[in-house]
């Protein structure tokens, strides 16, 4: 296995700001935590961001305007900020692969199996797995570090990544433990 830890949204928007997700809170020590081991055991962390165009962006006619691209509400949040060996992907879709270099990146990093972490599990997190799962990829979710905007939402979530895309879910620490 060759993981790559994808960190989607944690942006200061999906957790301060225009589109504010309440339960974000409880999952930033744990991506705090497997990023960290991550790093410490060269395995890549990729952050997928979305990064809007103010004005033209579709997705506005569905949600309020966020993470408009190059204003502080599209940054990462202060907790779980890149290093230099991170890579970051924007993107403008809620599929981290939609348009953007995310599958050239995976391929020439060797990686097969992607662990996805952050915001929100039935929207931006699903739709990941979902072009991930046509791509051929592993996919892991810790449940721990990903949320949406309620706990039937998130765990219906869970509940369809892992019949239709054959994910696997786990919690933070048991994946720690195996990487
Ligand atoms: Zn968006």
């Amino acid at each position: 296995m060759k993981a790559a830890v994808l960190v989607i949204d944690m942006l200061n928007d999906f957790v301060h700001g225009a589109l504010k997700v309440d339960r974000a809170q409880r999952i930033i020590p744990n991506i705090r935590k497997l990023v960290e081991h991550a790093r410490s055991r060269k395995i890549p962390v990729i952050y997928t961001n979305d990064s809007h165009i103010k004005g033209v962006d579709r997705e506005f006619r569905l949600w309020p305007e966020h993470a408009v691209e190059g204003t502080w509400g599209a940054e990462v949040i202060e907790e779980l900020k890149p290093t230099e060996a991170d890579y970051v992907v924007k993107k403008r879709r809620y599929s981290a692969f939609y348009s953007t270099h995310l599958d050239l990146l995976l391929r020439e990093l060797d990686v097969d199996t992607l662990i996805l972490t952050g915001l929100v599990t039935d929207v931006c997190v699903q739709h990941t797995a979902a072009d991930a799962f046509f791509r051929g990829y592993h996919i892991i979710v810790p449940e721990d570090c990903v949320d949406s905007l309620s706990e039937e939402r998130h765990r219906a979530a869970l509940e369809y990544m892992k019949n239709i895309y054959g994910c696997e879910i786990t919690k933070t620490e048991d994946l720690i433990g195996r990487l």
